[in-house]
């Protein structure tokens, strides 16, 4: 069956898998170069991107990654993901440097100014969408070849080129499956519209989303 992974190296990986599977999509941990077989999409969760650069490199999956990637296999980078896969990080060397955007780290402020907030994102759900920052960057720019998702204020949100998707929040700590049925229709895969409920937070669903809502330190 066609798959898609979540790299496990940091954690953020069974809120990943958990909306896979409520699309009907099969989903699976990546955490050594031999998990690689048979995918046909990667997301790269959110973390710490210094600690997943040094992470990258010491389990051998940096040069899989960029190989991979060259066969074919999508890439969806969130926040700190979304900073791995940055041609260029002001200030600081690029990590994986395969989508051609150029990206601020820790933009909003420390981790007190992660906030929440919705937005409307034509291109993936017709309804608004509920959008995390924790300790976000901002894409302050994007090349050839990239187009721009959702634009707020002076940062770009989320954008993509052919094979690469980034958004510099966190759709996997929300109840929405927007996101994630979008990359899977980009892996060429068919998510269930029926989608079965949460398996880590059965509580979860639209109304109970609170707007503009602070989010506890984490
Ligand atoms: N602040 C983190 C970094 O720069 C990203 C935070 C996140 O992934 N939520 O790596």
């Amino acid at each position: 069956m066609e798959t898609i992974g979540v790299l496990d190296l940091q954690g953020d990986v069974l809120e990943h898998l958990d909306h896979l599977e409520r699309l009907g999509i099969s989903g699976v941990r990546v955490k050594e170069p031999a998990d690689f077989s048979r995918l046909v999409g990667l997301i790269i969760p959110g973390g710490e991107s210094t600690c997943l650069f040094r992470l990258l490199n010491i389990f051998g999956i940096k040069e899989v990654i960029d190989r991979e990637f060259q066969r074919g296999l999508k890439l969806w980078g969130t926040c700190a993901g979304a900073i791995l896969l940055a041609k260029n990080i002001v200030g600081e060397s690029p990590c994986l440097g395969l989508i051609d955007i150029e990206i601020q780290r820790n933009a909003f402020g420390s981790q007190l100014d992660s906030f929440t907030c919705e937005a409307l994102i034509p291109h993936v759900a017709q309804q608004p969408v509920p959008l995390t920052f924790i300790r976000a960057p901002k894409i302050v720019r994007v090349g050839e070849g990239v187009d721009v998702l959702l634009r707020q204020d002076d940062y770009i949100a989320a954008a993509e080129s052919s094979d690469i998707l980034v958004t510099v929040f966190h759709p996997e700590l929300t109840p929405c499956l927007s996101f994630h049925r979008y990359f899977a229709l980009k892996c060429g895969l068919k998510p269930h519209d029926d989608v079965v409920p949460s398996l880590i937070d059965p509580t979860w669903d639209s109304r109970s989303w609170t707007k503009h809502s602070q989010i506890a330190q984490v």
